[in-house]
């Protein structure tokens, strides 16, 4: 794709003035703007939000970079996996224009004493175990919108939770963007794609095989006519705790706009499950209309 492209050749910019300086150079020529940002390590549902943004905005800018304030004092920040050269390759392959790699001291030159909250929807699900956690997403990605200004930004549905609080910010905060919600990409197996899937051992990665089947059974469940939220769960429970050294953080199925919890399953749904195998945590969701 990036090969198909006239006179292009992949930039990084590793500060802020220099990709609000790409950024104009593009504008200037005409060209709409669309944002992918990750925290690297990329993989094939990354790269799909990059072959998402190339058929929506003609010129693509990737952040790759390791939010520490969305991590918890006890989580994998130190450890996140960063192979950025690898990292580079992919982008350049798939004809990205600027990858955006700043240090963290670019982003948080000092004590930030600004956040961006979204409340309400940041309290179930992911919310109950990692305080702090969409504070530090929702204030990074308002930093990069205010820095890359995209006209569209895209994010997987695979972190459900966080597409539906960007998508909040955003709208709260009249942001002049538009935020794209792209599918879950899978192993063959089923397994959601995650950087996070390379901690497993080979036995917890069959394991994990497992979260994905509990899904299925809760939408062929919900398909069959059962409304009872407690009953679904409790046979998708069974199904996760056959993962061997699996802790099941929350198994939820809430209403897919306002995460709300619900007794009987109605309309759009979200089922949601965190795991954690291991010391690693997985987690995975799918989204079903119960009508
Ligand atoms: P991350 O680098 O994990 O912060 O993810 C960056 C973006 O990629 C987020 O919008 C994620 O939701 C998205 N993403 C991660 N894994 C997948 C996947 N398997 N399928 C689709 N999107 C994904």
């Amino acid at each position: 794709m990036g090969g198909l492209k006239k006179d292009w050749k992949m930039e990084v910019a590793k500060t802020i003035q220099s990709i609000r300086k790409l950024v104009k150079a593009a504008r200037a020529k005409g060209k709409t703007i669309g944002f992918v940002p990750t925290m690297g390590a990329l993989h094939i549902g990354h790269i799909s939000l990059i072959e998402a943004a190339a058929r929506q905005t003609d010129f693509i800018i990737v952040s790759i970079f390791v939010n520490p304030t969305q991590f918890g004092p006890s989580e994998d920040f130190e450890k996140y996996p960063r192979p950025f050269d690898k990292d580079l390759e992919i982008c350049k392959k798939h004809g990205v224009d600027v990858v955006f790699a700043p240090m963290p001291q670019e982003i948080y030159p000092g004590k930030n004493l600004t956040w961006v909250n979204v409340e309400k929807l940041t309290e179930p699900l992911c919310g109950q175990f990692r305080p702090g956690h969409f504070r530090g997403v929702t204030t990074v990605c308002a930093k990069l919108f205010n820095i890359v200004a995209p006209d569209m930004a895209f994010f997987g549905q695979k972190d459900a939770q966080q597409a539906i609080v960007i998508k909040r910010m955003a709208a709260d905060l009249n942001m002049p963007l538009e935020i794209v919600v792209c599918p879950t990409i899978r192993e063959p197996d089923g397994l959601a794609v995650s950087s996070r899937n390379q901690y497993l051992t080979r036995q917890q990665r069959k394991g994990a095989t497992l979260i994905y089947k509990s899904l299925q059974k809760c939408r062929e469940t919900i398909e069959a006519g059962v409304t009872n939220n407690k009953k679904i769960i409790d046979q998708m429970r069974k199904i996760l705790n056959q993962i061997p050294s699996a802790k099941i953080e929350y198994i939820s199925i809430v209403n897919a706009e306002t995460l709300e919890s619900i007794d009987q399953v109605a309309g759009k749904v979200l089922a949601a499950v965190a795991v954690k195998v291991g010391s690693t945590r997985l987690i995975d969701n799918i989204l079903v209309d119960a009508d």
